[in-house]
């Protein structure tokens, strides 16, 4: 686990630019945004995948959801759109181990996605 990008941000080992928190949750920009907002929001518990979600941690996902809404509407998004994705192992191009919800506002997306 010490081993995760996304738990030593959380630590403050690695620098982020954080845009919400909550004793549950971190949101912060994407180092390689595909959007002129793009937002990462992850729990601050290590979970690897969705594959590894729990029934007990349904409420957390809720959590990203609604975090995920805040931040769009508090960035002026609400109305226009956005998308939230998780990807999920290779072939959902996953690529950090950590769950995380990508909030991508600020231009139109395609569908379907590529
Ligand atoms: P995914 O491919 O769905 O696992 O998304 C991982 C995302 O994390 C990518 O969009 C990366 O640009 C982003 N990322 C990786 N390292 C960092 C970091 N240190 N700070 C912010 N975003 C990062």
């Amino acid at each position: 686990m010490t081993e995760c990008i996304f738990c030593k941000i959380i630590t403050g080992d690695i620098p982020a630019k954080i845009i919400y928190e909550t004793p549950e949750l971190l949101a912060f920009h994407d180092l390689n945004p595909q959007a002129p907002l793009h937002a990462l929001i992850i729990p601050r518990k290590h979970i690897a995948t969705l594959n590894d979600l729990t029934e007990a941690d349904a409420p957390l996902l809720g959590q990203m959801y609604l975090a995920a809404q805040h931040i769009a509407a508090q960035a002026g998004f609400a109305e226009r759109g956005y998308r939230c994705v998780i990807n999920c192992n290779l072939d959902g191009g996953q690529s950090v181990y950590h769950i995380h919800l990508h909030l991508l506002a600020g231009r139109k997306h395609s569908w379907p996605p590529g």
